[in-house]
C-alpha cells in the first residue's frame, strides 16, 4: 500500500502431506513493524487522525498493510472511532453500522472471481494475539472454501435449522441454552462446545449469508447483548475469537448454508485461560470442563439489565 518495503513474495499455499491440513506460508508478515507497548488515542493508527484512519468516520474498512493473503483479499474493519469502545459495548446504531458494513464488505468481495469463501472474524484481546486495543476485526477472502465451513457445509440439511427446530441430537436441549433471543436472532450456548462458555449466534429462519439475511438490527442487538454477557460473566474483558461462517462465495447453490457466527471465548474463569493442548491438538477430540446448560445459565445471569 505504501512505503513497506521491496514486493513481498506471494502466499504460499501448502497441503500437509500428512493431515491435509493447507497452510499459508505468509513470510512478509515477518517484517511488521513492531508497535509501541502501549497504544493510546495520540498514537494508535486506527483513531480518527491516525494513519489508517486519516479523516473522521463511523465505521471504516481498508486493505490490510501486512495482508496474509495477496491481492487485496485481507481487509481491516473499525468497529468504532472510538479508541475505548469494544463491540459488545457498542450503541445500537454503532452496531448496525457494523452489521452494515460486514454484509456490504461480504458482497463486494464475493463478487470478485478470485474469491470462493468470505470469512469476517475479530480477535478480542492481547491474549488472542490482537495487538492493537483500537475496537476492529479483520475480513479474508479465500480463493478455496476453507476445511472447517466445508465440513459444516457438507451435511445434505441444515443443522441449524435441524437444532432450532427442536430436532437432531442438539435440538432437546436447546431451549436451555439460548441465552438471548432478539429481533428474529439468538445465541446460544453450543451444544458440543470446544470452549467453555462458547456462544453460536444466528437468525432464527433460514438464510444462506448476511447480505441475505433479514433483521440486521436484531443480530446487533442479540450480539451485543451475548458479547457484554461475557464481560459480565467474570467482571473482565473476555478476551475471545470471533467468526462468521456464511455460504462460500464460489457460484454453488449450498442449500445447507446458514449464516452463524462463533465465539470463543478463551477463559474459562476470571484470567484464567483455557489452552486447547496435547490431548486435543493431537487427536481433534476436545474436552470441555463446563456443562454448556449450565454455562447459558451463567451467561443469562451475567446480561446486562436494561
Ligand atoms: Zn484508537
Ligand atoms: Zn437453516
Ligand atoms: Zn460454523
Amino acid at each position: 500500500m505504501t512505503d513497506a518495503g521491496p514486493p513481498a513474495p506471494g502466499p504460499d499455499l501448502r497441503v500437509d502431506p500428512l493431515t491435509q491440513t493447507p497452510v499459508l506460508v505468509v513470510r512478509a508478515r515477518q517484517g511488521r513493524p513492531n508497535l509501541p507497548a502501549t497504544i493510546t488515542p495520540a498514537n494508535c493508527p486506527f483513531c480518527p487522525g491516525g494513519l489508517e484512519a486519516p479523516e473522521p468516520y463511523t465505521v471504516r474498512w481498508f486493505e490490510n498493510r501486512w495482508p496474509p493473503l495477496p491481492n487485496g483479499r485481507a481487509e481491516i474493519v473499525l468497529f468504532s472511532p472510538d479508541h475505548y469502545q469494544s463491540l459488545g459495548s457498542l450503541p445500537q446504531a454503532q452496531m448496525e453500522a457494523v452489521v452494515s458494513l460486514w454484509a456490504e464488505r461480504t458482497e463486494a468481495l464475493a463478487a470478485r472471481a478470485d474469491v470462493a469463501y468470505v470469512l469476517l472474524f475479530e480477535n478480542r484481546g492481547p491474549e488472542v494475539g490482537a495487538t492493537i486495543p483500537h475496537p476492529h476485526g479483520q475480513i479474508y477472502g479465500f480463493d478455496f472454501v476453507p476445511p472447517v465451513p466445508l465440513a459444516e457445509l457438507e451435511a445434505d440439511r441444515c443443522a441449524t435449522c435441524q437444532e432450532l427446530a427442536g430436532k437432531g441430537p442438539a435440538g432437546p436441549s436447546h431451549p436451555g441454552r439460548v441465552v438471548v433471543a432478539e429481533g428474529g436472532w439468538r445465541a446460544w450456548c453450543a451444544w458440543a462446545p470446544a470452549f467453555p462458555f462458547e456462544l453460536t449466534v444466528a437468525p432464527e429462519d433460514h438464510a444462506a449469508d448476511l447480505p441475505g439475511a433479514p433483521q440486521h438490527a436484531g443480530l446487533a442487538q442479540t450480539l451485543r447483548a451475548a458479547l457484554g454477557a461475557l464481560d459480565g460473566l467474570f467482571g473482565e474483558e473476555m478476551p475471545y475469537m470471533l467468526w462468521c461462517h456464511q455460504r462460500p462465495a464460489d457460484g454453488k447453490a449450498w442449500p445447507s448454508a446458514h449464516v452463524h457466527f462463533h465465539v470463543a471465548p478463551i477463559h474459562r474463569a476470571k484470567g484464567v485461560a483455557r489452552y486447547v493442548a496435547s490431548g486435543e491438538v493431537g487427536t481433534g477430540v476436545m474436552f470441555n470442563p463446563v456443562d454448556p446448560e449450565d454455562a447459558a445459565e451463567r451467561l443469562r445471569k451475567a446480561l446486562r439489565v436494561g
